[in-house]
């Protein structure tokens, strides 16, 4: 008699629950135990927030365009999906990024890590800076370490170590860059824990930043991706989602789209211990159950069994990018870097702009130019929900302003993403901790995992699949 199959239910098809499903199998098959795995995706399509539109030789991305290689977990999945081939990797001639600084760009020196100079060179090279402020950066050498434990915000953090100059106009606009978000309210320990520990362990950022400038790369990074600092796939990021898709169909996972989890009850009718119920009336019955949805919708799922405080504290900020392809003789600019980062107080539409045909030889056909230019962040969102024109009229003054871009784009194509980033204020972790711990005590075999619990890049997203399908049927965290 063959064992009855492992029940698991996961709910959400970005990233995460793609991750969690994609591991389950390939756990349970290691292991030789029958599982059914149920994806539930309340829209018509997986991937979630990654969002590639091929056209015309182009390859945009419409949301998150490259991942951190340093956090090795989207390498590995690529690995295990056969897709290590397709990883495509930054380019050398982009290796600056600009500032911009009363309306100009600035090169940022090299041996900035995360806006944090790694020696004093670097801070001195710096024209975004002041003489006084760059002293008062480099009192972090001597600055004592924070008295107390326990969490602070970002930007609280950042002042006190390095000065408000430092602060505001190099590390703030590279964390909104990444999180959309307002630094007196996120959480250092949630979104920076490496800082916290560089304090921590050295006394001093400057010195950190220093002492693991040199260490060397993760051991599994593929020779090609040492020294880069994101890597992408050269038919972008959706090939990972399509091979997740594919590998899930092949190994029997039911994939059930415009299904929105809206209950998860206790005891379901045929003896399973728990009972999903979608919008469209679909009940799926489930001994485990994976939910990667963002917070809101997981909190409405979760209310009636734990306190969800850790969830509803979680706020989003809704951004947009603009995406801009140009015939590159009419084009003008020599496009020699990354792109730019702008800071809050310089009262522009554009957050940051990639210099993508640069940066990724591939998203741009030959003898076209690729830009991508972001909007909104925490409390500054209004330009998010501008009508197309107006949208692609500011983006493109901000350009001619700040590049002396001029040149018509032959393309235009402008993403929005409502309450997509989410923010992890002061606390968050522990709030987080507190919640798993009622889920173990009253949900067991339930599981909360993805963006707005343990990291929002995508590393971070297919780890913590990972982790959770490892959990559930009782391997390490660490297990492939
Ligand atoms: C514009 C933008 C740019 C970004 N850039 C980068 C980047 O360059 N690099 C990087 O590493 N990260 C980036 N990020 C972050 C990263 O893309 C996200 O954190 C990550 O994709 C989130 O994955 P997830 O699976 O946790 O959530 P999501 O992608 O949000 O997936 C959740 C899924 O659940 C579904 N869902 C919602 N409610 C229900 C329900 N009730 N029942 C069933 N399904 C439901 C949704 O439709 C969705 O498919 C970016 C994010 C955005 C928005």
């Amino acid at each position: 008699m063959t064992a009855e199959p492992f029940r698991v239910a996961v709910l959400g098809g970005g990233i995460t629950g793609l991750s969690a499903a994609f591991y389950l199998h390939r756990f349970a098959e290691r292991l030789g135990r029958p599982i059914r795995v149920t994806l539930l995706e309340s829209s018509d399509r997986l991937g979630g927030r990654i969002d590639t539109l091929r056209r015309e030789g182009y390859v945009i991305e419409r949301g998150p365009d490259s991942f951190l290689a340093r956090k090795t977990a989207m390498i590995d999945l690529a690995r295990d999906l056969g897709l290590d081939k397709e990883l495509a990797y930054t380019s050398p001639l982009a290796r600056t990024t600009y500032i911009v600084h009363r309306g100009r760009l600035h090169p940022m020196p090299d041996g900035l890590m995360m806006g944090v100079p790694s020696d004093l060179g670097a801070l001195a090279r710096t024209g975004v800076i002041s003489p006084v402020g760059k002293l008062r950066a480099a009192c972090d050498l001597f600055l004592p370490r924070r008295g107390k434990d326990g969490d602070e915000a970002v930007g609280e953090f950042l002042r006190r170590r390095l000065g408000r100059e430092v602060a505001e106009r190099i590390a703030e606009p590279l964390l909104a860059g990444i999180h959309a978000g307002d630094p007196d309210r996120l959480s250092l320990r949630a979104t920076l824990p490496q800082f916290a520990d560089l304090e921590r362990k050295y006394g001093s950022l400057i010195r950190g930043m220093a002492a693991v400038r040199g260490r060397s790369a993760p051991a599994n990074l593929p020779p090609e991706a040492r020294g880069r600092t994101f890597l992408s796939f050269r038919r972008g990021l959706y090939s990972v989602v399509e091979a997740l898709e594919r590998r899930l169909l092949r190994d029997g996972c039911a994939i059930r789209f415009g299904a929105a989890a809206v209950s998860l009850e206790r005891n379901a009718p045929d003896g399973a211990p728990y009972r999903i119920v979608a919008e469209n009336g679909m009940e799926v019955a489930a001994d485990a159950v994976i939910v990667a949805v963002p917070a809101p919708a997981a909190a409405r799922l979760l209310e009636p069994h734990v306190d969800v405080e850790a969830l509803r504290r979680v706020e989003y900020v809704s951004v947009a990018n603009v995406a801009l392809g140009y015939d590159a003789r009419r084009f003008g600019h020599k496009l020699d870097g990354s792109g730019f980062l702008v800071p809050r107080g310089e009262g522009r539409v554009i957050t940051a702009s990639t210099w993508t045909s640069t940066k990724w030889p591939h998203t741009a056909p030959a003898g076209k130019r690729l830009l991508r230019c972001y909007v909104g962040r925490a409390g500054d969102e209004t330009a998010v929900h501008l009508p197309d024109d107006s949208l692609a009229y500011a983006v493109k003054r901000d350009l001619r302003d700040l590049m002396d871009l001029t040149a018509r784009p032959e393309l235009v194509v402008i993403s929005r993403h409502r309450n997509a980033m989410p923010q992890y204020a002061v606390g968050h972790l522990e709030r987080i901790a507190e919640l798993r711990r009622q889920l173990e005590n009253r949900l067991p075999g339930v599981m909360v995992t993805g963006s707005a619990l343990e990291g929002v890049g995508l590393p971070d997203c297919a780890a913590q699949g990972r982790k959770s399908a490892a959990a559930l049927l009782g391997l390490p965290a660490g297990a492939r």
